[in-house]
């Protein structure tokens, strides 16, 4: 759970006296070594602040974080030190999270150096070095090592990102909207290139994306995130295929579009942008589920009681938080519909 404190001036705006922003709320994600998790949603939905929380960017509110069973609670001890090593974050744009005046050379020896996995002389460091950039598909390495981030294409300084948090030898890689800012043409390179490291290397990717098509192609595993919180998750084929979630429901029919990597819709942003309504304020969140004012489903009980996960059919693992999936509600509305 982050909730965000409102700035003061932003506060006296406001008729009434909202006190944070909710900014996630009750997000639990398992992440296992081997398999890609995408956490969808639109812009607003969270999804990055959940990114940053599991980097250790900024203290959470609330809740747990846990490596190998062992909680993190002091930042800044032994077991934090070990786990910012172990969990790494790639941003979304690789230009602006590799400093321009500064080679390839530089931000790979220094992610090495920090995270003790420079070798040793400067044989050792150049073999590293030789092997992060094989590993990403630079080759030969001489030819990127001493370029600058400008001199490379979008793709190179998103492989130079992956490389850089591979220095850490990490067993976790969150991956921020990873391929969103480079071109459509070279998205399923970068997305392959993941996956072939999440193999070769075991590692456990949190795929975080607008793009739920992609997380069908990238991800064995989905959740959807609606208004700070989780709304359905399963594992990738039920969920974009069969989902059950009413705002599932909407991203995956939302159109086509062409510009994007797999090309077959679900684009969470344009679905809000093509007229699906907004997405709720986050400071006064709407009462009961968050996103009952746009659900075309909504019952009265939708508007005071949070609706807790609920398992959808038969499929092991799928489950979405709606009142839709709960049997005794179907049952009482129908009877308060006879009724009236
Ligand atoms: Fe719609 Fe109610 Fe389900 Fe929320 S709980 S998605 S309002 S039917
Ligand atoms: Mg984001």
């Amino acid at each position: 759970t982050k909730h965000f404190p409102v700035r003061r001036r932003l506060r006296d705006l406001l008729s009434r006296t909202p006190t944070v922003v909710h900014a996630v709320d009750d997000v639990s994600i398992a992440l296992r070594r081997g398999r890609v998790t995408a956490l969808v949603g639109e812009s607003g939905s969270g999804k990055s602040t959940v990114a940053r929380l599991l980097a250790q960017l900024y203290p959470r509110t609330g809740g747990d974080i846990r490596l190998h069973g062992a909680s993190i609670r002091v930042r800044g001890g032994r077991r934090f030190r070990a786990y910012v090593r172990r969990v790494q974050l790639i941003l979304q744009d690789p230009f602006a999270s590799l400093n321009p005046v500064h080679t390839v050379r530089y931000h790979l020896t220094r992610s090495l150096r920090i995270h003790g996995n420079a070798g040793t002389g400067p044989d050792g460091l150049e073999k590293a070095l030789a092997d992060l950039l094989t590993r990403v598909s630079l080759t030969p390495p001489e030819r990127y090592l001493d370029a600058f981030p400008h001199e490379l294409s979008g793709g190179q300084r998103q492989r130079i990102a992956i490389a850089r948090a591979l220095g850490a030898d990490p067993e976790v890689l969150l991956a921020d909207e990873p391929v969103s800012m480079l071109d459509v043409s070279i998205r399923l390179g970068v997305l392959n290139l993941l996956q072939d490291l999440k193999d070769r290397l075991n590692l456990a990717i949190l795929y975080i994306t607008h793009d739920i098509a992609s997380a069908r192609y990238f991800a064995d595993d989905t959740i959807v995130m609606y208004a700070g919180r989780m709304v359905e998750g399963g594992d990738s084929e039920t969920v974009t295929q069969r989902p059950a979630h009413p705002y599932t429901r909407l991203l995956t029919d939302s159109a086509p579009d062409p510009e994007r990597i797999t090309g077959a819709g679900g684009d969470a942003d344009a679905a809000t942008e093509r007229g699906h309504g907004e997405p709720p304020s986050l400071i006064r969140p709407p009462a009961g589920c968050r996103f009952h004012p746009r659900c075309p489903h909504a019952m009265p009980r939708c508007t005071t009681e949070l609706p807790p996960p609920i398992p959808v059919d038969d499929r092991p693992g799928h489950w979405a938080a709606c009142w839709l999936f709960d049997p005794a509600t179907v049952a009482a509305e129908k009877t308060g519909t006879a009724a009236a």
